[in-house]
């Protein structure tokens, strides 16, 4: 029944073990319309629940419906910007975020009432691209809400991650999140841009990168640009990187008022495990690895800075 299954994104994972299937969950028409959610047990050590339990774990396979396998053209090495003329991989990537004027009016306030000078150069950083990442771009990732997700109660989380002696947290990791930033490596350099604390954000980073293979650097909260409490993201950080190379991928809209062509952004996450929006983002590297332009692209997939100025102008809905 399943030997068809072609999961969205996976395709240069090992397959794994399908232990036992399970029929449709009763949520997918009404929490993903249009790719369907299919249910499968698999043995997958990487997704684990806690550490304790590798075996077994039920984990959401999501594949699209035959209509949509029809419709739906995976980006390729060959062609990946044709793939943008498809629209229904367009409605697909659309799909990584959701419009909500009341985030897209915040972020249009932010650009409007920003100064015209901001002094960023006692910021800028010149890291070194190693040899493995000559060529690549840049792909900056947010990490909170964006790949993991941190709670108080221990009894809801996945893992409980030691910071120092006396601080442990709980943290719930993204479905497909240290996938995603395995095979994002091979075709971009991966940059954590987050703004959160840098002990509490390297303990979860060394869990999901333990052998610190695929993350090349971290950027914390103090290489944000701290805007009346708002933390936004200056791309410009990395004084050797050209911004027309470089992505930040986040779900805060804010993040991305410097630079809102760069932004890519992506659909907070909390605690659904049926996520699988990282999947979608890896198409949609795909495609933006080989452009002459994040930045062009960006713009006409996601029209954020459109939607600024409609915001501005009081034509946002
Ligand atoms: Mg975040």
């Amino acid at each position: 029944m399943y030997r068809n299954l072609q999961p969205l994104s996976l395709n240069n994972y090992p397959i794994p073990k399908i232990l036992e299937s399970f029929p449709h969950h009763p949520s997918s028409s009404r929490a993903f319309q249009k790719p369907q959610l299919i249910k499968i047990k698999l043995s997958l050590p990487l997704l684990t629940r806690r550490p304790s339990s590798h075996k077994n774990l039920s984990i959401s396979v999501i594949r699209l419906t035959k209509k949509k396998q029809q419709n739906y053209k995976r980006p390729t090495d060959s062609s990946p910007l044709n793939c943008l003329q498809n629209t229904q991989n367009l409605s697909i990537f659309l799909k990584l975020f959701v419009q909500k004027p009341k985030e897209i009016s915040k972020l249009a306030e932010i650009v409007k009432s920003l100064p015209m000078q901001i002094d960023y150069l006692s910021k800028v950083l010149y890291l070194p691209k190693s040899k493995e990442n000559e060529g690549k771009k840049t792909l900056f990732l947010d990490l909170d809400e964006t790949l993991t997700h941190a709670v108080k109660n221990p009894n809801q989380s996945q893992v409980r991650i030691k910071v120092n002696d006396d601080v442990v947290i709980n943290v719930n990791i993204r479905p497909y999140a240290q996938e995603f930033i395995k095979n994002a490596s091979q075709d971009y350099e991966i940059v954590i841009f987050t703004a959160s604390y840098r002990k509490y954000a390297n303990a979860i980073l060394d869990y999901l990168d333990p052998l610190n293979k695929y993350i090349t650097y971290r950027l914390y909260r103090e290489h944000c640009y701290d805007y009346n409490g708002c933390f936004i993201k200056d791309l410009r950080i990395l004084g050797n990187r050209d911004l027309k190379d470089m992505i930040l991928v986040d779900n805060s809209l804010v993040s991305f008022a410097l630079q809102i062509e760069n932004g890519i952004p992506i659909f907070p996450w909390t605690m659904d495990y049926n996520d699988s929006k990282l999947c979608v983002l890896l198409d949609y590297l795909c495609i933006l690895k080989s452009a002459r332009d994040v930045r062009c692209v960006n713009r006409n997939v996601f029209g954020l800075s459109k939607l600024v100025i409609d915001s501005l102008s009081g034509n946002l809905n």
